[in-house]
């Protein structure tokens, strides 16, 4: 029998494919008010897809679904220091609820990530925009999964097309804003500095030594979200005993060249490496994306070096 999934786990709209010129003519508008950098450029405009690809099947409509993301502190230890790290792990499958909502019924669902999936999400009035640049659920927060399937499945009637503004909240708040530590969320522009965000830093491989390193990516401007203040209650701790962490610190050889970890194949991995069974299941209860992996020793001594 399939895997039964709770609705309420999920929140999606089902708009017309239309739509996307009208996000296209909306992402334009932003990529021309701003002052980008060339490296921003290709980053912002360059990655997206915009226009419909060819496609097997008449697309009709365009689902946009969100799902919960739950919360892990690890906390590493070695030689009598510890440090932690937050973690947002993807605990239910988009992919999964779909498939249990639509296989054997003939429609076509194509996962394309690079649609302007925010601008969609909030636009359709699934989410809201946070001065960060995140998409807030009422309920969730930011710490949500989002994904965007072309399809030909019936899009919902009665949907308005809404305009792209930040939360109330943001207004009298600015706190992501003030902690951000690359500076990267800026008073006089919508979108992100993204060559001063510390995530894109970190996956570009040019964030300073000078910077805090984590394994997981920089979340300063939502760990301190007030909207987002209940993660705590919704988090977990993985602890690493000193035994588990030397193990991690561990340079392991990873089979393939370019390196091509994936969730598929990430625990038969690090069993290969000669992990305990426990330690794959904490490696993989904290979500950590398989191509960071091999990222953990260094990160992981950078964060003892730079604690006391
Ligand atoms: S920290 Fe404040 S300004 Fe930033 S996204 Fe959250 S509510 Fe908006
Ligand atoms: S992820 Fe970190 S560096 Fe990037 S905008 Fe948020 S707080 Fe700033």
């Amino acid at each position: 029998m399939g895997q039964k999934y709770n609705p309420e786990d999920f929140r999606m709209r089902i708009i017309p494919v239309e739509w996307l010129s009208k996000a296209k003519e909306e992402y334009l508008r932003f990529c021309q008010t701003a002052d980008f950098s060339p490296e921003e450029r290709k980053s912002y405009v360059g990655s997206r897809v915009l226009d419909l690809p060819e496609l097997p099947f008449t697309p009709v409509s365009i689902i946009i679904i969100m799902a919960r993301m739950s919360m892990k502190t690890a906390v590493f230890k070695r030689g009598g220091k510890i440090v932690t790290d937050l973690f947002r792990a993807r605990e239910v499958s988009i992919d999964g609820y779909l498939n249990s909502l639509y296989a054997g019924k003939g429609y076509h669902l194509v996962n394309e990530r690079n649609l302007p999936q925010k601008i969609l999400a909030v636009c359709s009035g699934l989410g809201k925009y946070g001065k960060n640049n995140l998409v807030y659920e009422d309920e969730w927060g930011s710490f949500i999964q989002l994904e965007t399937y072309i399809s030909d499945v019936p899009y919902e009637t009665g949907l308005i097309w809404r305009d792209i503004v930040n939360m109330d909240s943001c207004e009298s708040c600015g706190v992501c804003m003030r902690l951000c530590p690359g500076g990267a969320i800026r008073k006089d522009r919508f979108l992100l500095e993204l060559t001063r965000c510390h995530g894109w830093l970190d996956v570009t491989r040019q964030l300073p030594d000078s910077a805090p390193h984590t394994i997981a990516p920089c979340c300063v401007c939502q760990r301190n979200c007030p909207k987002n203040s209940g993660w705590r209650s919704n988090n977990e701790t993985v602890e690493f005993s000193e035994e588990e962490t030397e193990l991690l610190m561990a340079v392991h050889e990873v089979p393939g060249e370019p390196f091509k970890l994936t969730f598929g194949n990430m625990s038969d991995t690090m069993r290969s490496w000669g992990y305990p069974e426990p330690l794959v299941a904490k490696v993989m209860k904290l979500g950590i994306y398989p191509w960071t992996l091999k990222d953990i020793p260094a990160k992981l001594e950078h964060m003892f070096s730079h604690t006391a």
